[in-house]
């Protein structure tokens, strides 16, 4: 089975209302019928004005995180219900970043996504191993574990409703990407878990993106590689020019 590929933009905290604007015009005007699903994950407080903006019919909206909670006492926080009230489609779970600065652990990381699947909106959930993992070898151990701690206590049901992203922690923001080689190993490695966890329609059907300094240059030859379903850029989601350059790479 051909699985259809994503490109997913993850803003992060970057780009004022102006600037979003902006970058939402230029691609509702030049990305047309694309070979790849494509996503977009801007900060919270801009989501509703772009979704409004928005005329075409090709770009799906996400958030970058949700609260592992339903609704409450919680200041500052956004809960799924209300991100799926105002019409988004996804949400970014478990983002390194999310991980490293706020203290993320795995069991809130499955809060967060049995919100999200709740509220159906679709998790893109996060996983990846930081350097000195990798430089010790034990990448593969430490991404089984963030599985198992999170996404396999879901039932086997939810697993169509979920896209996984492989973020190597080295490889978000440094202009070091995992070569073709490293993502393929590790995807076909969390497929392969999905399988004996799962089943193996479960494993063929779930899409797995890189994530890590994917750029228009290595883009073609990174979702060349029979486990990567397409990508989730951060930097250079920015730059409309090189975002539509690694859309046309999912081809
Ligand atoms: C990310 O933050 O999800 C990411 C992949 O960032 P970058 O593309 O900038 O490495």
């Amino acid at each position: 089975m051909s699985r259809r590929k994503i490109v997913a933009g993850n803003w992060k905290m970057n780009l004022d209302l102006t600037e979003a604007a902006e970058w939402l015009a230029e691609v509702e005007s030049r990305l047309r019928n694309p070979a790849c699903d494509v996503m977009l994950f801007p900060s919270f407080i801009l989501l509703a004005d772009l979704m409004d903006m928005y005329e075409g019919d090709v770009l799906l909206f996400g958030a970058q995180n949700c609260s592992h909670l339903e609704s409450g006492a919680l200041t500052g926080e956004v809960s799924a219900m209300q991100l799926a009230s105002v019409g988004v489609d996804s949400v970014i779970i478990g983002h390194s970043e999310r991980r490293e600065y706020f203290g993320e652990t795995n069991p809130i990381v499955l809060q967060k996504i049995q919100q999200a699947i709740k509220h159906e909106l679709m998790p893109v959930f996060c996983c990846g191993e930081p350097l000195a993992v990798r430089n010790e070898g034990k990448q593969k151990e430490f991404v089984k574990l963030q599985l198992e701690e999170s996404i396999f206590q879901l039932p086997a049901v939810a697993l169509s409703e979920i896209i996984v992203a492989y973020e190597p922690v080295w490889a978000i923001g440094t202009g070091l990407n995992a070569t073709p080689e490293q993502a393929q190993e590790m995807h076909a490695f969390i497929r392969s878990l999905i399988a004996a966890k799962y089943s193996d329609d479960a494993a063929t059907q779930l899409p797995i993106l890189y994530g890590g300094s994917c750029n228009p240059t290595n883009a073609k030859s990174l979702f060349a590689c029979p486990d990567v379903d397409g990508g989730l850029i951060g930097g250079a989601s920015l730059k409309v020019n090189d975002f539509l350059s690694i859309i046309d790479a999912a081809r």
